[in-house]
């Protein structure tokens, strides 16, 4: 059973990387310039130079065979320090470097927090949209995929549906904010809300229900938009960042574990969590990047491009007809498909050379994703392609 399912993994290919492949041998036959390849979630704006002069300068100033070392399990007390003191200064915590695990980016911590709270059949709340993955993930955990969907237009949580979700069951809840791929931020009170929720529902079923929060995207916000700090507003949260996209390293697989130590029982989380780690067989998070992050943590990649790419994309979007989720975060567009069969949209759009992905394998129907992390370049350029394309619905 689990070879098969482990065959079958494998053997799919994403809608996504589909169309992204489709794209690169679109590419060679008619040229790059002419494909509007909006499929993938890359960052398109490079680490700052500061950055690159760091890493060139942490290789030759160290010591080899201390910098590519294995690191403690839960990563170097440094980097942990680092990133505990950056915290409590912009968020006005108590974190420590003992609440902290270092992981292989936002993916890792994902999957190492999964195994520390999920038992065999237990069931995992995802608000839909989501990031593909997370299904794999809980299932791999052992876990049941539950799904509540957000509400349009606005993609905040559904708390009616959300209560009618969760149950004896119920292990763990998946939030993403901003959103893969909707682009929305929950609010303050959406947050509050759920702790509350939470909270309740704890009580009621006598166990612990824990939030993990998501959030690769947290640097990438636009304009006076506050993501609100989930621990603030419930005990039992885990935070999983990464810095793939704030600083785009998504190759350099480096990201963190955060547990509450608001949770009385913190440590036997953070003793799960470093077992799960173990279990899994990450050893350690990469070496040359835990290095780094004392030398980083203040940085982020210059996000004013993709704000530009939003305004622009959005902008010409709604104006031509086209309904769409405005995105406060991350770099995605999530737009209304004009038919009710988004799969259907998004073959002709590729008639216009627009690649732009269909929602199903985010947990809903009818909408499709556009990536706007590609030059400002691609994007005034792919506009006359939408206006044909509205214009072919009629929009
Ligand atoms: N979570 C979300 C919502 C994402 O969009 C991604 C990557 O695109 C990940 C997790 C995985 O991030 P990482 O590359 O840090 O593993």
């Amino acid at each position: 059973m689990n070879t098969e399912r482990m065959r079958s993994l494998g053997e799919k290919r994403s809608v996504i990387r589909e169309l992204f492949e489709y794209g690169n041998n679109r590419k060679a036959e008619i040229g790059k310039e002419n494909v509007f390849d909006f499929s993938i979630g890359n960052p398109s704006v490079p680490s700052p130079k500061e950055f690159s002069d760091e890493l060139c300068r942490l290789i030759a100033e160290s010591d080899p065979l201390s910098i590519h070392s294995y690191t403690s399990a839960p990563g170097d007390l440094s980097a942990r320090t680092a990133i505990a003191e950056n915290l409590n200064k912009r968020f006005k915590t108590a974190f420590g470097p003992e609440h902290l695990y270092l992981t292989c980016g936002a993916a890792a911590s994902l999957t190492v927090s999964l195994s520390a709270v999920v038992n065999e059949g237990e069931e995992v709340i995802l608000f839909a949209p989501f990031f593909p993955e997370y299904t794999v993930f809980v299932e791999t955990a052992g876990g049941k995929p539950v799904i509540v969907p957000c509400k349009w237009p606005d993609f905040q949580m559904d708390f009616e549906k959300l209560e009618g979700a969760i149950n004896e069951k119920t292990a763990a809840v998946i939030i993403n904010s901003p959103n893969n791929p909707s682009g929305a931020v929950f609010s303050k009170e959406s947050i509050k809300k759920l702790g509350a929720v939470l909270s309740a529902a704890e009580e009621k079923f006598g166990r612990k229900i824990y939030l993990i929060s998501d959030e690769p995207y947290r640097e990438l916000v636009y304009g006076n938009i506050e993501v609100p700090f989930v621990t603030d507003y419930y005990n039992d949260t885990i935070i999983c960042y990464s810095w793939s996209k704030s600083l785009s390293l998504p190759g350099e697989r480096i990201g963190y574990i955060l547990v509450s130590p608001k949770n009385p029982e913190w440590k036997a989380l953070y003793a799960g969590i470093c077992g799960a780690g173990r279990a899994l067989g990450f050893v350690c998070a990469p070496s040359l990047f835990q290095h780094m992050i004392p030398k980083c943590i203040e940085m982020t990649s210059d996000i004013s491009v993709y704000e530009k790419n939003r305004d622009i994309l959005y902008g010409a979007l709604t104006e031509m007809g086209f309904k769409a989720v405005h995105p406060d975060g991350a770099f995605y567009l999530f737009v209304k498909s004009p038919e009710p069969n988004a799969n259907a949209f998004s073959e002709k759009a590729k008639k216009h050379e627009i690649l732009i992905v269909p929602s199903d394998d985010f947990g809903m129907e009818g909408f499709v994703r556009i990536s706007y992390c590609v030059s400002t370049e691609q994007i005034e350029r792919s506009l006359p392609a939408f206006k044909k394309l509205a214009e072919e619905y009629s929009l």
